[in-house]
């Protein structure tokens, strides 16, 4: 197993950059742009990878097998409750390398401001940053800024690359997935997408929902040193929510996957605020919550693992996978029907992460 690159807590605090806002000097690579590096961001975040501040991090080398993942971040409102583009960025990219079985070991940042954006509103996202990735012992290794002109972006975008070592026991791959395998899901879903159609008052609702962005690592590999090889996919139900992803696993199993739809775990306040908009939480987005399809003979282990590690206390078991090659989602409803579950279509709400 890959050990923690992380061998110093990231900075935080004070720093000594004094300019109130972004300017386009300070992405023209010279003594602004050193001043924003050296006085701000790298106080921040802090680390023995990426304090050189050279062309790029030099890591030890790893043994095994890698993961690496990158993502985009372009959430509106920054700020939303439970959370920002800052933690969003840094959990969301943990989260593809989690359900891919990996440890993340590294990640790196390219943030792109807009011309005028206020320090203080970079100087947050940054310590929500360095927070995120030093909850995980996560070092962010290496990173880049650049600044385009007023009304050319949209205040602050993050991209992401996240580098993973694979657990030695992981095998997550669909064509292992058959018929009799069961299918489990993390926890409460909906919240994050209610969360940011709520902040962006483009409803006329008013309900305390916050999004339930979080790190999913100590989830996925508690569930891997339970369960080895009888977990045999994951993935995270981020944007087209559960209802895509279960999709995805249904054309990429060529299986059909049956819900129990009264098995979907829902906050009160999520399911009022979908009632009443007529959306499926089931394709609403979430950024702290997974899917995983395990071997029948793991399953009631793989729950109470679930459970047992702190954030899956509402883990549940979901459905299961059945032969048809129609690669259908079916969830059976209370009163015995039952409907297809279609992926979402279109793009109801744009820029959700
Ligand atoms: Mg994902």
């Amino acid at each position: 197993m890959a050990q923690s690159l992380m061998n110093k807590t990231p900075g935080g605090g004070s720093t000594a950059f004094h300019d109130k806002q972004i300017s386009m000097a300070h992405g023209a690579g010279g003594e602004a742009s050193r001043r924003l590096v050296e006085e701000l961001i790298r106080p921040l975040l802090a680390n023995d990878w990426l304090n050189p501040l050279g062309d790029a991090a030099v890591l030890p080398a790893q043994s095994g097998r890698l993961a690496v993942t990158t993502d985009s971040f372009v959430v509106q409102p920054l700020r939303f409750p439970g959370g920002s583009i800052g933690e969003l960025a840094i959990n969301g990219t943990v989260n593809d390398l989690a359900v891919s079985g990996a440890k993340p070991i590294a990640i790196t940042a390219s943030l792109i401001l807009e011309a005028g954006l206020p320090t203080e509103i970079l100087r947050q996202e940054i310590t929500a940053m360095a927070a995120a990735a030093g909850h995980l012992g996560l070092p962010v290794v290496a990173g880049d800024t650049k600044v385009v002109e007023h009304g050319k972006a949209d205040g602050l975008y993050i991209c992401t690359t996240g580098l993973g070592a694979i657990h030695p026991r992981a095998e997550l791959r669909a064509d292992r997935v058959c018929p009799g395998d069961r299918v489990l899901l993390s926890g409460p879903i909906g919240n994050h997408g209610m969360a940011i159609m709520l902040a962006r008052a483009e409803l006329d609702i008013e309900a305390d929902i916050r999004s339930d962005t979080r790190p999913l690592a100590a989830m996925t590999e508690a569930l891997l040193e339970t369960c080895g090889a009888g977990v045999k996919w994951m993935r995270d139900a981020t944007r087209g929510g559960a209802a895509t992803v279960l999709n995805e696993l249904a054309r990429d199993a060529r299986m059909t996957v049956v819900i129990d739809e009264e098995a979907v775990p829902l906050d009160d306040a999520v399911r009022g605020a979908c009632e009443l908009l007529g959306l499926d939480p089931l394709q609403v987005a979430n950024e702290g919550q997974f899917v995983a399809v395990v071997r029948e003979e793991v399953a009631a282990q793989a729950l109470e693992t679930l459970r047992n590690t702190p954030g899956g206390e509402r883990a549940c078991l979901l459905g299961e996978v059945r032969k048809g090659s129609l690669s259908r989602v079916l969830a059976r409803a209370s009163y015995g029907g039952v409907r297809v579950v279609d992926m979402l279509i279109g793009d109801p709400l744009p820029r959700i992460c």
